[in-house]
Order: C-alpha cells, then sequence, then structure tokens
C-alpha cells in the first residue's frame, strides 16, 4: 500500500516572551492510502498543532512531512496551498466558515474556484446529506455550533480530497447528530477512498477507526490498531 502521508523526527516549538516552548517532538508515523487514523492524547499534547503541520498548514522547526507524494517542508505557502486545493481537505475545530456567504455558498465555494458549474447542485445534495436541507440560505451567524460545524464537513466533502484532516469533528453536536456526522465520514472513506486522519477527545470515535495514535506531552505515547 502507498503511504499518502509520512511524518519524520517532526519537531515544532512556539516562542513566547524570551521562552521557547516545545510542543512536539520527536515525531514519526505513517499513514497509508485509504487508512482511517485517529489521534488522541489530553489537552494541550500538541494534536492540533500537529494536525495543521500533516496537512501544511504550519510548518515544523525541523523533521520531514512528505503528503500525497510531496515533500512539502520546503515548499513556499503558495505551493502548499496549491497542493492543499487539489488534494487535501481540512474540518476546523473553529468551522472557518465565510460569514459573508449562506451555508450552500459556503459549500459551494472550493467547487467554484475550480470552475465546477454543478457547485451549486453538489452543494445542496451535501447539505442534504449532513441534514440541512432546510437551512441554504442561513448565514453562519443563524446557524448553530453544531450546524456550522455540519457546512463545514459538507464544504470538506465536496471536492472528494485524497485526504481529510478533521479537528474534533464530533466536539460540538449532540450525540445523535455526532453519530450521524461520523457515518458520513465513514461513507467518504469508503465511497471515495479519502484517507481520513481525526483528532478527537472520543474514543467511541477513535475506536471506529483503523489506528489510533496516542499522543502526552507533544511525544508519541504507541500507535494501537483500533
Ligand atoms: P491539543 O490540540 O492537544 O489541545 P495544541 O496543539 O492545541 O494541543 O497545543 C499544544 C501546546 O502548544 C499547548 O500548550 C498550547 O498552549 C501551545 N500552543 C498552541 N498554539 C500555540 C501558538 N500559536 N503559540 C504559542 N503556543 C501555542
Amino acid at each position: 500500500m502507498a503511504k499518502i502521508l509520512n511524518i519524520q523526527n517532526l519537531k515544532k516549538s512556539y516562542s513566547s516572551g524570551s521562552k521557547q516552548l516545545t510542543v512536539l517532538e520527536n515525531i514519526s508515523f505513517d499513514i497509508e492510502e485509504n487508512e482511517t487514523f485517529a489521534i488522541v492524547g489530553p489537552s494541550g499534547s500538541g494534536k492540533t498543532t500537529l494536525l495543521g503541520l500533516c496537512a501544511g498548514l504550519d510548518q515544523a522547526d525541523s523533521g520531514s512531512v512528505e503528503l500525497c507524494g510531496t515533500l512539502i517542508n520546503d515548499l513556499s505557502e503558495d505551493q502548499r496551498a496549491l497542493l492543499r486545493n487539489e488534494k487535501v481537505g481540512f474540518v476546523f475545530q473553529d468551522f472557518q466558515l465565510i460569514p459573508t456567504l449562506t451555508a450552500l455558498e459556503n459549500v459551494a465555494v472550493p467547487l467554484e474556484l475550480r470552475g465546477d458549474k454543478s457547485a451549486t447542485k453538489v452543494g445542496k445534495e451535501l447539505l442534504e446529506k449532513v441534514g440541512l436541507g432546510d437551512r441554504f440560505d442561513h448565514y453562519p451567524s443563524q446557524l448553530s455550533g453544531g450546524e456550522q460545524q455540519r457546512v463545514a464537513l459538507a464544504r470538506a466533502f465536496s471536492t472528494k480530497p485524497d485526504i481529510l484532516f478533521a479537528d474534533e469533528p464530533t466536539g460540538n453536536l449532540d450525540e445523535e447528530t455526532g453519530k450521524r456526522v461520523v457515518e458520513l465520514l465513514m461513507e467518504l472513506n469508503a465511497d471515495s477512498g479519502t484517507t481520513l486522519v481525526i483528532v478527537t477527545h472520543d474514543m467511541e470515535l477513535a475506536k471506529k477507526t483503523q489506528r489510533i495514535l496516542r499522543l502526552k506531552g507533544g511525544r508519541v505515547l504507541e500507535t494501537i490498531n483500533a
């Protein structure tokens, strides 16, 4: 099986004032195409930081990240953005919807940017699928946290990415909606072969993936088959 993500010896620190805070150290793992993979660990263990490095949203101090066959360390921000637009989906913890666009427009944007004439039609289908068929014209401020989460998921699904990174995708949802979102993620993996990399506190969700990486204090404790 081909590797879609290969992380070697990653280190990341943040500077706060005169202090350097190392948040990730000695991180190595890889993920195969079509795999479903969870990253778990206590709050502050570096999960969100690691996800951002894997997706090329941020850069490590040292080590290497190979994503979709490309070594992304030395790419410019523009080159990394291009790779993300073509092959990568990301669901942010705080959704990052565009506040001036309706739910439907938010979902259609990635496809419109690709010149896809069916953007609106696909957007409607995806919103129906996540249970928001009656919210097409609502703006993010008119939606609950859980509804915004589902719009963000529909937007990430729209381009059928090779790999989808999701940061706490069920974090803001009630149990029933959370279950539906997990089903949708697994469907995306089964139907489109999208590799899933999910940061979660939810062990029920983690156990539905094939492998779980446990992070503690910025280091990998273990990687286990779920
Ligand atoms: P988790 O997702 O596991 O809760 P994070 O990756 O969000 O952990 O954070 C790991 C550590 O890095 C925390 O101690 C956090 O305070 C710190 N951190 C995260 N982002 C920044 C930043 N931009 N600047 C400084 N410190 C940060």
